[in-house]
């Protein structure tokens, strides 16, 4: 091979490796867009506060927390840095409620992240509501469209749809980024409780998490 046909075959073994990659979508690429996006990922409550109490004593924090890793692995499984406010079983501050969910806004804040999904799981005093609810920041455009993503991708992925609700958690007003809390399901519901403590529905949920997230990146 001439030297011209060594350097034009490594160009397009390079392209074909580039064109293969961005297919793969690896863990450790980040291309493009993707290079310059950072999602934080909030795993409700944590530590001192366990969130809700299921009928058979298992703790909102715990569901949250298998979600909010599924979620993270979902989306930098396909290029998208990712930031945990919690990657364990505790609190940022403390665990008191306003100190602790003003720290969870200023982390991401400070990261400059480009958007926040904060999760969590339900309860309500008839044990017949079930299905994910997301909540966006009242106000905020993108933040809604972010919703309407999420729930889109949600309802595909579960079978169920409320529609996106707009809210003024203290999260959410504080989060300098277009923010939303994602309600899983009702743990006061028997079905949506067997369902949210199975690994494999939580996978599930998280898929559509990453589904609704990249959706709203490509259209935002
Ligand atoms: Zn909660």
């Amino acid at each position: 091979m001439t030297r011209r046909r060594e350097w034009l075959s490594a160009v397009a073994a390079a392209l074909l490796f580039a064109a293969w990659v961005d297919v793969a979508s690896g863990p450790t690429m980040s291309t493009g867009w993707q290079g310059s996006t950072l999602v934080v990922v909030d795993a409700g409550h944590g530590g001192v506060d366990p969130g809700a109490l299921a009928a058979d004593g298992r703790e909102e924090k715990q569901i949250n927390l298998a979600v909010a890793h599924d979620l993270a692995a979902a989306l930098a499984a396909r290029g998208i840095t990712v930031r945990l406010t919690r990657g364990a079983d505790r609190a940022i501050t403390g665990g008191a409620s306003t100190p602790e969910l003003e720290a969870r806004a200023q982390y991401a804040n400070r990261l400059g992240a480009t958007l926040l999904v904060s999760v969590h799981s339900n309860t309500e005093p008839t044990g017949t509501v079930v299905g994910p609810i997301v909540y966006y920041r009242a106000g905020s455009s993108l933040a809604q469209l972010l919703a309407s993503d999420l729930e889109a991708a949600l309802a595909t992925a579960t079978g169920y749809a409320h529609r996106p609700r707009p809210a003024h958690h203290l999260l959410l007003m504080k989060a300098d980024m277009p923010a939303v809390t994602v309600e899983l399901g009702f743990l006061s519901a028997p079905q949506d409780l067997r369902r949210l403590a199975s690994p494999t529905w939580q996978a599930r949920l998280a898929g559509a998490l990453a589904t609704g997230v990249l959706r709203y990146l490509h259209r935002r």
